[in-house]
């Protein structure tokens, strides 16, 4: 067993945009998902620690969760950016990805691409498990540390709801699908999800 990991949570200083988290676990300083935040304070932060970040893993495409994406490898030139092999293409399709949202035409520079590594469905990274949850998009992932009883579950699974299923690649037979997994891991998993608090599993309860 080794030491749990503290999950901070980098808030977003847009109302629109996702939670982003930071963790340490067996030597490897990961971010999961790049929304925006403030970006100066935060890169401070990490440099007066000596902190490097070694992973990045993108949940999904949506543009609140992939804001500060680049600005990340950008200061971090060694970074990994991990993401589904299916989800990834949409990183290069700003009229799927959602940036026009926010009055952005986003799409992957292609200067960056040697930072990317798709995974597939169930693969472990670092000792973190995929684990798929269709519903939101397509290929929605959630990252999943078993021996900590610890789940980063993004826009698939909230402290209080879960979420949409009204937007591009959808698919709310799924999301169900998707939510009765989730609630199958121990009832004391902490989840993370990209918007709002986080809460254990046991005290989640809605209908779906
Ligand atoms: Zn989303």
């Amino acid at each position: 067993m080794t030491f749990k990991p503290t999950i901070i949570k980098i808030k977003p200083n847009h109302k629109q945009s996702a939670n982003s988290y930071f963790f340490s676990y067996k030597n490897k300083n990961n971010m999961v998902d790049a929304g925006f935040f403030d970006f100066e304070k935060i890169t401070e932060t990490l440099n007066d620690k000596s902190w490097e970040i070694h992973n990045l893993f993108i949940t999904h495409w949506h543009y609140d969760h992939i804001a500060w994406m680049e600005k990340i490898i950008e200061a971090h030139p060694n970074i990994t950016i991990y993401i589904h092999e299916e989800e990834r293409i949409f990183l290069d399709k700003s009229e799927y990805n959602l940036s026009g949202h926010f009055a952005k035409n986003f799409s992957l520079n292609a200067k960056y691409i040697n930072n990317i590594k798709t995974f597939k469905t169930w693969d472990i990274i670092d000792w973190i498990k995929i684990i798929h949850t269709p519903g939101h998009t397509v290929w929605c992932s959630c990252f999943y540390i078993e021996e900590h009883n610890i789940c980063l579950t993004w826009d698939t699974l909230f402290a209080t709801t879960h979420g949409r299923t009204d937007l591009v690649t959808w698919n709310s037979e799924a999301m169900k699908k998707s939510l009765a997994n989730l609630f199958e891991l121990p009832p004391e998993t902490m989840i993370y999800p990209g918007h709002a608090r986080s809460e254990k599993l046991c005290n989640i309860k809605f209908e779906f």
